[in-house]
């Protein structure tokens, strides 16, 4: 199988080069160039770790021998996926069990997996900036591989203070370099590492970022495994919070290869490019908006390019997806009715998610449908938000617990690309 840049200015490449590269040389995100068609019992079967592992044979195309595919699914996805009942037809697919308790769990580990089954004896630095939540999913799938060093720049005082222990408290391959600045000073930093030669001469760098297509990949398996705990109600709609829309590619992309969908539903706060796409047919790119779902604020979402390569134009897209943009009110408003009529407690995303469930299902009158939507985070990581709404602190689950006890150990630097530089070659290895 090989992959095509959604730039459509370089050369198709194998699964390995699409991951290893990240982005293609001409900016664009890969795809493959065409989905591999699965069969039905893939959707039947009992675990989701063999649902994965079938799905994700089906996408490597035998570049990755069975039996390593098999121990590398298993390991990457030892954690719970269990879809709940909220209430009526409607049900939240919770991504939050992993060790970071957010859906990015999913994807940073599989891909972590994926880079060092290629690499062989070859040592990879993967250097990320990061604002909070990607850089310890990021952080946690990379932990204790033997070829992967990651070097993770957070800006000092700005991440919360458990994700600053999400960060800092891991030790063995992962550094954590705590920049005296701001997230857009530390993304200029690695931005400037990644464009200087010398570097390279000392360093494989890899950025890791949330484009790579074996981040994607792991994001379409939770869909069949939903499917099968619903079928036996109706082929069900899916509803996705979204930001970046790598979650929601996943979903199309299961799609493609053949999973029963009827249809799906994109959930945006007020940073709504696509809701409003979809509605117009003009994609207007634009600064973003902070809201109560952070990690969806989001005002040119980068996987657009890959639902435009997959539906080729706005007609095509609208026929599968529909897009509802929620405000910081009705976020709230979900968050208090779901917790006091259905003692379900929503974070502000699955809230999001939750609340465009309600507005499809008020447009179309269709109550028969099973509605599955994504819990993509665990309430406890924006205890700040809950607590201003509901005024009560969420339990923190046992392993997010973990961290808090564990001493940080971080690297303070200036904003000043020489600092980082110098430190860079200490950290030679070829
Ligand atoms: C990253 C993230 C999202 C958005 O996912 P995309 O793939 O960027 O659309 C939603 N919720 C949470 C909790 C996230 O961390």
């Amino acid at each position: 199988m090989k992959y095509f840049s959604t730039g459509k200015n370089s050369a198709s490449v194998s699964f390995k080069e699409a991951l290893l590269q990240g982005l293609a040389p001409d900016r664009g995100l890969y795809l493959p160039e065409s989905f591999p068609k699965a069969d039905s019992a893939i959707f039947e079967k009992d675990s989701f770790q063999d649902m994965a592992f079938e799905m994700a044979k089906l996408l490597v195309d035998g570049e990755i021998l069975d039996a390593d595919l098999r121990k590398l699914t298993d390991d990457a996805f030892d954690f719970d996926v269990p879809v709940k009942k909220v209430h009526d037809n409607i049900y939240a697919l919770e991504l939050y069990h992993g060790p970071t308790a957010a859906f990015k769990d999913f994807g940073a580990r599989f891909m972590a997996r994926a880079m060092s089954y290629f690499l062989g004896e070859k040592k990879l630095t993967i250097l990320v900036a990061t604002s909070g939540d990607t850089g310890s999913a990021v952080a946690k799938g990379f932990y204790g591989l033997p070829n992967i060093d990651v070097i993770i720049l957070y800006p000092s005082g700005k991440v919360s203070p458990l994700q600053e222990k999400q960060l800092t408290t891991l030790g063995k391959n992962i550094t954590a370099l705590e920049i005296d600045g701001t997230f857009d000073e530390c993304q200029a930093l690695v931005k400037e590492a990644f464009m200087d030669d010398e570097v390279k001469g000392w360093l494989d760098l890899s950025s890791a970022n949330s484009i790579n297509i074996g981040r994607l990949y792991p994001q379409s398996f939770y869909y069949c495994w939903a499917y099968h705990q619903v079928k036996s109600l109706g082929t069900p709609i899916f509803c996705t919070p979204s930001g970046n829309f790598g979650n929601i590619t996943g979903g199309l992309i299961a799609n493609k290869m053949g999973l029963p969908v009827k249809h799906f539903i994109a959930a945006t706060n007020i940073n709504d490019t696509v809701p409003e796409y979809l509605e117009t047919g003009v994609y207007r790119a634009r600064p973003s908006v902070t809201t109560y779902s952070n990690a969806m604020d989001v005002g040119d979402p980068s996987n657009f390019a890959r639902m435009l390569a997959i539906y080729e134009n706005r007609d095509e897209m609208a026929k599968y997806i529909s897009g509802y943009s929620v405000t910081d009110a009705d976020t709230a408003a979900t968050i208090k009715e779901v917790k006091e009529k259905y003692d379900y407690l929503l974070d502000p995303h699955g809230a999001v998610g939750y609340t465009a469930v309600k507005r499809h299902i008020e447009k179309t009158g269709d109550k028969e449908t099973p509605y599955v939507f994504l819990e993509t985070a665990h309430p406890a990581k924006f205890s700040e938000v809950i607590h201003e709404i509901l005024g009560i602190n969420p339990e923190i689950p046992a392993n997010l617990q973990e961290y808090l006890n564990k001493e940080k150990v971080s690297i303070p630097m200036k904003p000043v690309y020489e600092e980082l530089k110098a430190y860079l070659k200490t950290r030679k290895n070829k």
